[in-house]
C-alpha cells in the first residue's frame, strides 16, 4: 500500500463525515420579565428585538445564560 492510498483514505473519510456542530441554532440566552418571571428563549423569538411580556406587555430584558462565555463588562 502506497502512502498516497494512505492519504486518500483519510481524505474520505473526513468528507463523509463532516464534524460540523454549528448548524444548530444555540440559545444563548433568554428574554425575562422579572416582575411577573415570564421566560422566553431567544431561539424562539424572531428577530433581534426584546419581545413584549405576554403577562403584562412591558418589554423583556435580555439575560445570557450562564456558561455561554464572552463576559462583556
Ligand atoms: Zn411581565
Amino acid at each position: 500500500m502506497s502512502v498516497i492510498d494512505t492519504v486518500k483514505e483519510i481524505l474520505e473519510a473526513s468528507t463523509q463525515n463532516p464534524n460540523r456542530g454549528d448548524s444548530v441554532s444555540e440559545s444563548k440566552g433568554a428574554y425575562w420579565c422579572h416582575d411577573c418571571q415570564e421566560r422566553i428563549l431567544d431561539v424562539d423569538v424572531e428577530g433581534e428585538d426584546a419581545p413584549d411580556c405576554p403577562a403584562c406587555d412591558d418589554e423583556m430584558t435580555f439575560e445570557r445564560s450562564a456558561g455561554s462565555t464572552g463576559c462583556a463588562c
